[in-house]
């Protein structure tokens, strides 16, 4: 049946995204749209024919008490679980210490990117369009279009960019409102190699994460830790930012072996993996420079109807991605209805 509320559309399902479409849901009907084949966004999971690898973010925080209360439900069903990782310390000087670090850290069940399937399964009536790249917005404010390729989408009353800045200015004119803001905004790359063991060659360990004073690697996880994973064991090894920005463009076999390489020299783990062994880049991994966007977490122009949250309107990690998109639905449903 057609709904007789307004029409908004939410361009990517990372945590922002589905923040916003969570808090507009009573008042406008959502369509959201995704270029990948799956929710979630850089909250993601890799699953191979026998192992499974959150690539992306690890595990994250809930230090406001927004976000921990939106939490609830997906502790209450399962979806959200704590996780306490054994930690150790790879020193430049070639020491290793015991890390102690007892804040409270939680997973998604039974992978990272979850919760984006969770939410949808309660939410019924938003729409979904994935692998729908969204290449070119039409329009004005009250009737805007979404392209993607041969089709379009619309008319929509509103449009939220959920995404990396650098997307969003490929989808708004130059001088929109916000094109400052979006500016100054920086993101930084990163890679995520994945090694999937079959279990006779599984590696004996002593730590489940591993933080590095090194100049190429930054953080390891040993995925197959995490509560609720099935599959063989895993090990996630992620750069420092600042290395991958530098690598960004250079073949991923290259940079995989750079990281083996360093990882076994570091850790004395070996990394001929048989299970799986892949390197995926992230060219807007984190926020290096979050938008000077004045005291809001988001960016709004009211003349073209388009606005944009992500991450980087306010931090680096999923609670500000939270944080940024549940803002903007606040503002949007006291001026919009
Ligand atoms: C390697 C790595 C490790 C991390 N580790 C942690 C961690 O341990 N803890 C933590 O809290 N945070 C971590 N983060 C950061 C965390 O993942 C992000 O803060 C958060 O997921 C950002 O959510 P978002 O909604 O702002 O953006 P995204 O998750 O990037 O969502 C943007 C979405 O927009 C889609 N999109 C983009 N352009 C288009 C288009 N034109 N058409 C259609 N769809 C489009 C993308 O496909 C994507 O799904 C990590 C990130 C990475 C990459």
């Amino acid at each position: 049946m057609e709904s007789n509320k307004p029409k908004l559309a939410i361009v990517g399902t990372g945590m922002s995204g589905l923040a916003c479409a969570d808090g507009l849901g009573q008042h406008f009907e959502i369509s959201l749209f995704d270029k990948s084949r799956g929710l979630s966004g850089r909250i993601s999971t890799r699953r191979g024919k026998a192992h499974a690898f959150d690539h992306g973010a690890q595990y994250f925080r809930a230090k406001t008490e927004l976000f921990a209360s939106w939490l609830k439900p997906f502790e209450g069903n399962g979806h959200l679980q704590p996780w306490t990782p054994r930690h150790v310390y790879f020193g430049a000087d070639g020491s290793r210490k015991a890390h102690r670090d007892v804040s409270s850290k939680f997973v998604f069940v039974s992978g990272m990117s979850a919760i984006g399937k969770v939410l949808l399964a309660d939410r019924p009536d938003w729409k979904l369009y994935l692998d729908c790249m969204v290449d070119l917005v039409t329009g004005n404010a009250g009737k805007i279009f979404l392209h993607c390729g041969e089709e379009r989408f619309g008319p929509f009353s509103h449009v939220v960019l959920a995404m990396p800045p650098q997307q969003v200015q490929a989808l708004v004119t130059p001088n929109i409102a916000f094109a400052d803001a979006l500016k100054s905004a920086q993101m930084i790359g990163c890679h995520s190699l994945m090694l999937g063991y079959r279990d006779e060659e599984a590696p004996d360990m002593d730590w489940d994460c591993a933080h590095f004073e090194d100049e190429i690697l930054g953080f390891s996880a040993v995925n197959s830790t995490k509560p609720g994973r099935s599959g063989g064991f895993a090990i996630v090894v992620q750069t420092k930012h600042q290395w991958s920005e530098l690598h960004i463009e250079n073949n991923l076999d290259t940079v995989g072996s750079i990281m083996k390489e360093r990882f076994e020299t570091i850790t004395g783990i070996k990394t001929d993996a048989s299970g799986y062994n892949r390197v995926h880049r992230w060219r807007y991994a984190s926020t290096q420079t979050a938008a000077a966007s004045e005291g809001s977490p988001y960016l709004l122009d009211k003349a073209t109807g388009l606005s944009a949250t992500g991450d980087w309107c306010r931090g680096s990690k999923i609670e500000d991605a939270f944080l940024s998109g549940s803002a903007l639905a606040a503002h949007l449903v006291s001026q919009l209805t």
